[in-house]
């Protein structure tokens, strides 16, 4: 006698079929947390790796059952997860994800529309098509005919940008500032594009005269890539100076806001991306600032026929009657061809949230990071880089002299300069700042313990640790804990 098939999920049964195996997931994920206790499990690589291979045979030749496998499988990435919704899981761009979004994941995945063509996501198409209009008026609130295409991230969108940029003009050349994303220089490889032409940046920011300078030496189209929230340091380049040097210069201007973007839904502080509608092309991550989880990228085009160029046929999703006939034709929304309905998470965000509750949680975790900048600039053992501009905070233990055996005090090899920690002494300050290989050991050590997830970035040529802000719940509780660890760990 041969089993009946597992349940499917959609269907009037599915539901009846998922709700069990809900509760399973739900519990794995409730206990697997629990287990970890912190932001990351302990004892690093060799630990994790360990333990999931004790869990046995990934392809079994006969399965256990379902929930089984969901409890066992799911406890286990839940208890060895960064998990982000921790409030001391901050090194990246990784955000904590929204309960109604991943709720509305779900019901993506039950249904499973394919957004490559009209007979596989009726409802799904029409709902990305509104979506996408209302999220391009956003970034473009003037333009005539602005449009977005759903992403799987800022990768896909800058590599987006420049394609639309290669079919506008050939063999186009890239400009971008040394503190743009690492996606501009493989998108142009991938492209057959010349290598990006890369500006320095010492500041952090692309300058405009830096800029200007770099476009005079080059002949033909330029296409510049400017940054709204850098991932080193969440800056935001002086957007309306370079869209002027663009256009005195004739070349066309990308803003990658992959972080910065959803700032537009802050009342408070939408003000920083005063002149992104003069970019062509703008990249948003709704995973980053957004809260969805992953893939909600987009890219905004100003002009709709912009996308035409990608327009493409295959008769058995989109053929030339059917597209008269007035199904319609999806495949140009997209290089991808499968596609999953990532909109819809997105959706059921906005109209959730709407604008002023999105701005809320926009405008908590930039008050979070002038909090932690607080907390850095009050301790005698930390100097910070700057102030946040968005949600980023880079900072740096300043190690004070210990008078050991040949160690240097005062005027250090390196020229480091004295520390402007508030309140060091000036025998701290003409102590020998931290080694950048210290710091690099901090972040490990406390990675290891699965007691923070801190990142890393280069600024000011020396290393410092990085905090990434996007969890709108963190307290200035978590943060003073966050602080008391780093100056733990300097200590050692
Ligand atoms: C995160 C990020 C990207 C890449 O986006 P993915 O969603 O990871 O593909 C590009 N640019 C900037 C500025 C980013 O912060």
């Amino acid at each position: 006698m041969r089993a009946a098939p597992p349940p499917l999920a959609g269907g009037t049964s599915g539901a009846e079929a998922l709700r069990p195996l809900l509760d399973t997931v739900l519990d794995a994920l409730h206990d697997g947390a629990r287990a970890r206790g912190g932001p990351l499990p302990p004892g690093g690589p060799e630990a994790v790796v360990a333990r999931v291979a004790a869990l046995g045979a990934v392809l079994p030749e006969h399965g256990t059952d379902p929930h089984e496998a969901l409890r066992t499988l799911v406890h286990a990435v839940a208890e060895g997860a960064a998990d982000p919704a921790h409030p001391l899981c901050a090194a990246h761009l990784h955000t904590p994800p929204l309960a109604l979004a991943v709720a509305a994941d779900l019901a993506a995945s039950a249904l499973n529309p394919s957004m490559d063509s009209w007979d596989q996501a009726p409802a799904a198409s029409a709902l990305e098509a509104e979506v996408t209009a209302a999220l391009a008026a956003e970034v473009y609130p003037a333009a005539g005919r602005p449009d977005a295409l759903v992403t799987t991230g800022g990768t896909e969108s800058n590599q987006l940008a420049l394609l639309l940029a290669r079919e506008r003009h050939g063999r186009i050349r890239t400009v971008v500032g040394a503190n743009a994303h690492h996606s501009f220089h493989r998108a142009a490889w991938l492209l057959g594009l010349p290598r990006p032409v890369t500006v320095p940046t010492p500041e952090g920011t692309l300058h405009p005269a830096a800029l200007a300078g770099a476009l005079k030496g080059l002949d033909g189209p330029v296409l510049v890539a400017a940054t709204a929230g850098t991932t080193d340091e969440g800056l935001i380049d002086p957007i309306p100076a370079l869209a002027d040097v663009c256009a005195a210069h004739g070349a066309e201007l990308h803003v990658d806001a992959a972080y910065g973007g959803p700032v537009l839904f802050s009342r408070t502080h939408r003000h920083l991306l005063d002149g992104l509608d003069r970019a062509r092309t703008v990249t948003v991550d709704l995973h980053k600032l957004g809260w969805q989880p992953a893939a909600a990228g987009l890219l905004a085009v100003r002009d709709a026929a912009d996308l035409h160029v990608l327009g493409h046929t295959a008769d058995y999703l989109n053929a030339d009657d059917d597209t008269e006939a007035g199904l319609p034709d999806l495949l140009g929304r997209s290089l991808r061809t499968t596609r999953r309905p990532d909109v819809l998470k997105t959706a059921v965000t906005l109209r959730a949230l709407g604008r002023a509750g999105l701005g809320a949680l926009v405008d908590a975790c930039m008050e979070r990071a002038q909090d932690l900048a607080d907390l850095v600039e009050k301790s005698p053992a930390l100097e910070l880089r700057a102030r946040p501009t968005l949600t980023t905070v880079l900072f740096r233990p300043v190690t004070a002299a210990e008078p050991t055996d040949g160690a240097t005090s005062a005027g250090s090899a390196d020229g480091a300069t004295p520390t402007e920690a508030a309140g060091a002494t000036p025998t701290e300050a003409a102590g020998a700042t931290s080694t950048d290989e210290d710091l690099a050991a901090i972040r490990r050590t406390l990675l290891a313990e699965g007691h923070a997830v801190l990142g890393r970035a280069g600024a000011d040529g020396r290393l410092w640790l990085k905090a990434t802000l996007l969890n709108p719940h963190a307290t200035p509780g978590d943060l003073a804990r966050l602080i008391t660890l780093v100056e733990g760990s300097t200590h050692r």
